[in-house]
C-alpha cells in the first residue's frame, strides 16, 4: 500500500519535497468495515490551501498526515451490510492506494457508469460548484454576457456550458491558443480569450461589446484586472476561487487598487459574493444532480478530463494545476478497475 503524506509546508509554490511517499501494509478489515482500493483520485486547487497552517474554512492537513482528496474506489472486501465486493463508491480517502471505511460519508455509485471518474468532475463537486455559483449567485438571464476564467477547467467549462443553455453570450478566458480553441469548438463558447497574450485586456473588451453581466471569478490577478472595467451596472460576481493567488506569500506589489475596486462596486451597484460549495449549498445537492444527470446524458454538457497515471505522479500534477498545467479536470488513475 502506498500513500502520499504532507512532508513539509510549502512557502509559495509547492515543491516535490513537500510530499513524501510511504509504503505500509494493506489495512485489515474488522466487522462493520470495508476495504477500498482507490481507482481515481481527484486533484483540486483547494488542496493547496490545506497544506498551509493558517485558519480557513477547513482545518489544515497535519505534517505526516495523508493528503486529503475525493476518490472513486472499488470495494475489495466488505464486512458491512450496505456494501458488497466490487461496488463502486465515491469516498474521501485521499492520496493512498487502500483505505478502510465504516461507510460514513461514502456514496454508492452505479455499477454500470460509463465514466466512474466523472463523479469527481461534472457529476460531482466541481459540477455542483459551477451550477450553484452560476445559477444561484450569478442569476444569468437570456441575452446577458457571462464571462468565466479557467474556462476549460473542471468548474469553468461547466459554468460556460450552463450559461449557453440559459441563452447567454459566453466568453471564456483560458491559458493558451489550444485551450481557447477547445473552449469554442468543444464547449461551444461564443469566444475564448487567451490571458497570456499581451493584448489580453483589449481582446477581452472587444469580445464583450455589451459589457459583462456575470463574471464567475475563479482566478483573480491580472484576469480580474481586465474584467473589472467591463462590469456592467448591476453585474453579479460569484467569487468561487482565486487560484492566481494561492501560492502568494504576501500582498501583491502596489499600486493599491482597493479604492478602485470598492468604487466600481459602489458606482455600478455590483454584487460580489463568495461561496464554499458544500458549506453553503450542501442541502441542495439533489437539485443539481436532477438537472446535471440528464444534461450530461443528452450530450448538452460535455466534459474534458486530464487523467494522469500513477499515484506517485500526484505531487507533480498538483503543482502543475496551480500554474495551468492541466487541460480539463485533473484526475489521477491510481489503480485498475
Ligand atoms: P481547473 O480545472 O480550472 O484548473 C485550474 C486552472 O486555473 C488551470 O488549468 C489554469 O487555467 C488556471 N490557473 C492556474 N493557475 C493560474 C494562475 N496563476 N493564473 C491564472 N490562471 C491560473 O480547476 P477547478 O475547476 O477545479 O477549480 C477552478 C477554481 O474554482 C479554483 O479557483 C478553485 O479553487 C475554485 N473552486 C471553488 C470551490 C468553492 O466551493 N468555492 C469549489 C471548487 C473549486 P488556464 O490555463 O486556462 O489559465
Amino acid at each position: 500500500n502506498r500513500r502520499i503524506v504532507l512532508n513539509s509546508r510549502p512557502h509559495g509554490a509547492p515543491v516535490p519535497e513537500n510530499f513524501r511517499l510511504e509504503k505500509t501494509e494493506i489495512p485489515t478489515v474488522n466487522a462493520g468495515e470495508i476495504l477500498l482500493r482507490t481507482v481515481y483520485l481527484s486533484l483540486d486547487p483547494y488542496m493547496r490551501g490545506r497544506m498551509n497552517d493558517s485558519p480557513s474554512y477547513a482545518p489544515p492537513i497535519a505534517i505526516g498526515d495523508v493528503m486529503v482528496g475525493g476518490t472513486v474506489c472499488r470495494v475489495m472486501e466488505s464486512q458491512h451490510s450496505g456494501f458488497a465486493k466490487d461496488d463502486w463508491v465515491l469516498a474521501n480517502s485521499g492520496w493512498q492506494d487502500y483505505s478502510v471505511s465504516d461507510g460514513t460519508g461514502l456514496m454508492l455509485l452505479d455499477k454500470h457508469l460509463e465514466h466512474p471518474s466523472w463523479a469527481l468532475g461534472v457529476l460531482g463537486m466541481p459540477g455542483f460548484t459551477a451550477y450553484m455559483g452560476l445559477l444561484d449567485i450569478g442569476q444569468p438571464r437570456e441575452g446577458e454576457t457571462v464571462v468565466m476564467a479557467a474556462a476549460t477547467g473542471a468548474v469553468g467549462s461547466v459554468v460556460g456550458q450552463i450559461a449557453k443553455l440559459k441563452g447567454c453570450n459566453v466568453v471564456g478566458i483560458a491559458g493558451g491558443p489550444e485551450k481557447c480553441r477547445v473552449g469554442v469548438e468543444t464547449f461551444g463558447f461564443d469566444a475564448c480569450i487567451d490571458h497570456y497574450t499581451d493584448d489580453f485586456p483589449n481582446q477581452l473588451a472587444r469580445a464583450c461589446p455589451q459589457g459583462i453581466d456575470v463574471y464567475f471569478e475563479s482566478v483573480g490577478g491580472k484576469v480580474f484586472d481586465a474584467v473589472l472595467p467591463l462590469l456592467n451596472v448591476k453585474a453579479r460576481v460569484p467569487v468561487c476561487g482565486l487560484i492566481a493567488h494561492y501560492n502568494d506569500t504576501e500582498l501583491p506589489p502596489g499600486p493599491d487598487r482597493l479604492g478602485l475596486l470598492m468604487q466600481t462596486l459602489l458606482i455600478r451597484r455590483i454584487k460580489a459574493q463568495g461561496f464554499i460549495i458544500f458549506e453553503d449549498y450542501g442541502s441542495r445537492y439533489g437539485e443539481f444532480a436532477t438537472a446535471m444527470g440528464p444534461w450530461v446524458k443528452e450530450g448538452k454538457i460535455k466534459f474534458l478530463e486530464d487523467i494522469v497515471d500513477g499515484l506517485e505522479n500526484a505531487p507533480e500534477a498538483l503543482i502543475g494545476l496551480l500554474t495551468g498545467g492541466n487541460f480539463g479536470k485533473l484526475v489521477i488513475r491510481a489503480g485498475n478497475h
